[in-house]
C-alpha cells in the first residue's frame, strides 16, 4: 500500500523548538479515492508555507487560534495538486491552496480549499507569500490599522522578512519616507537598492543604537513592530505624538517562556500613541480586493518579492521553522514538499 510521511507535534517546547524532540515524522497509508466522503478531496501538497507564528501554535494558551494537539499533524497552509476528489468544486488536477498541514498528503473538506487563481505575472508560490497570508498581513497593517499616508514616517522592523519586504513597498507606494531594520548587511542593501526603502539599519551592528537615533531624528509616525523586544522600545522612545503603532508580530519574544511587554511604555501616555494588535483574519472579507491591488503592483514592478526555498521535502520544515529564527531567510519561507513536475 502507497504511504507518505507527515510531521506531528510530539512534544511542547518551553523555549526554542528542539530538532528531533519537539516533532516526529511518521509513515501514514495513503488514503484511497474510494474511502474519501462527499465534498472532500486528496491534496498533495507542493509547497509549505513556513511561519514565525507557528511557534506561538505549540503552546497550551489562549489566542486567535487553538493550539496543535500533541500527536496531531502540524497545522500549516500549502499550495498544492488535487490528487483525488469527490468534490465538484476541486475535480483531480486541480491546483489549489489550503490547509494541509506538514504533510505530503491530505484530506479535506472543500470548504477548505481554494482555487489557485494566479494573476498575471504571478508565480504559483506567491499565494503563500505576496499575494497570500503574508502579503496580505502588510497590506492591511499599513492601509487599515497603521493607515498610513503621503509625508509619514514609517519604520518597519523585520523589514527583509516575507511581510516586512511589502510593508515597505506599501508604505512608500502610499508616499511614505521608509526606514526598516534587518539583521544582516546584504538584507539592508537589498531593501535600500533593490526594493527602493530610503534608508535601511543593520540591527545586529554596534553602532545601531547611535544609527537608530539619528535615522529618527524627525521623529516616527507609524511603527510596524515585527519583532518586539529591545527595538520596540526604542521606537516607542522615538514617537511622535499621536503615533500608530501596528503591533502585527514580536518574534524576539515567541521562544520566552514568558514574553517581556515594553519598558518603555509611558511614552504611551505622553506621546498619546495608539498602538494596535490585529490578526489578518480580521479583514478576510477584504482578501479578494487587495489581492487585487496586490497583483497589479507586482505586475506593474512595482512590488518585488524574494523567496527562500528549503529544497527536500516535508521533514525539512522543522529546521527551516528554526532557521526563521534565526534570520536564514530573505523574503517568503517555503518548504519545497513536491516538485509540481513530479506531482
Ligand atoms: P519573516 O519572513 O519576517 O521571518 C522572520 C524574520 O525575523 C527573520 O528572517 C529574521 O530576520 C527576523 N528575526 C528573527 N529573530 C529575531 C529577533 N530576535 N529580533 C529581530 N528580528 C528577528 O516572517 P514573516 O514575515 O512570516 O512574519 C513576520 C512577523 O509578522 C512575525 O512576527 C509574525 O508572527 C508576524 N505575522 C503576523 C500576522 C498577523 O496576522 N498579525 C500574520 C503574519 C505574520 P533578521 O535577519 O532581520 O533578524
Amino acid at each position: 500500500m502507497p504511504s507518505y510521511t507527515s510531521v506531528h507535534l510530539k512534544e511542547r517546547p518551553t523555549d526554542a523548538i528542539i530538532a528531533g524532540k519537539t516533532f516526529e515524522s511518521k509513515q501514514q497509508s495513503l488514503p484511497s479515492a474510494s474511502s474519501l466522503k462527499d465534498g472532500e478531496v486528496l491534496f498533495q501538497t507542493l509547497y509549505l508555507s513556513l511561519d514565525p507564528a507557528m511557534r506561538g501554535w505549540l503552546n497550551p494558551t489562549r489566542s486567535y487560534i487553538p493550539p496543535v494537539k500533541i500527536g496531531a499533524v502540524m497545522r500549516g497552509s500549502g499550495i498544492g495538486l488535487i490528487v483525488a476528489s469527490k468534490s465538484k468544486k476541486f475535480p483531480v488536477g486541480t491546483y489549489a491552496s489550503g490547509m494541509c498541514g506538514w504533510s505530503e498528503y491530505a484530506v479535506l473538506p472543500e470548504k477548505e480549499v481554494e482555487l489557485l487563481d494566479l494573476p498575471h505575472g504571478a508565480v504559483p508560490t506567491d499565494a503563500l507569500g505576496c499575494l497570500g497570508m503574508t502579503g496580505l498581513t502588510a497590506y492591511f497593517g499599513i492601509t487599515e490599522v497603521g493607515q498610513v499616508k503621503a509625508g509619514d514616517f514609517v519604520v518597519v522592523s523585520g523589514a527583509a522578512g516575507a511581510t516586512g519586504s511589502v510593508v515597505g513597498q506599501i508604505a512608500k507606494l502610499k508616499g511614505a519616507t521608509v526606514l526598516g531594520l534587518a539583521g544582516e548587511d546584504s538584507k539592508v542593501a537589498w531593501l535600500k537598492e533593490e526594493l527602493g526603502f530610503d534608508e535601511a539599519l543593520n540591527y545586529k551592528d554596534p553602532q545601531f543604537k547611535d544609527k537608530f537615533r539619528a535615522a529618527t531624528k524627525g521623529l516616527i509616525d507609524v511603527y510596524f513592530d515585527n519583532v518586539g523586544g529591545e527595538i520596540l522600545d526604542m521606537a516607542l522612545a522615538r514617537a511622535k505624538p499621536f503615533a500608530r503603532f501596528v503591533m502585527c508580530g514580536a518574534i524576539s519574544e515567541y521562544n520566552n517562556k514568558k514574553a517581556q511587554g515594553p519598558s518603555n511604555y509611558l511614552m504611551i501616555i505622553s506621546m498619546r500613541i495608539r498602538m494596535q494588535g490585529f490578526i489578518v483574519f480580521d479583514y478576510a472579507d477584504k482578501y479578494a480586493a487587495a489581492r487585487k491591488e496586490l497583483a497589479q503592483w507586482l505586475l506593474e514592478g512595482k512590488l518585488k518579492r524574494k523567496e527562500t526555498i528549503i529544497k527536500g521535502g516535508i521533514t525539512n520544515a522543522e529546521s527551516a521553522l528554526v532557521g526563521l529564527f534565526e534570520g536564514k531567510n530573505s523574503g517568503k519561507t517555503l518548504v519545497e514538499v513536491a516538485k509540481p513536475e513530479d506531482a
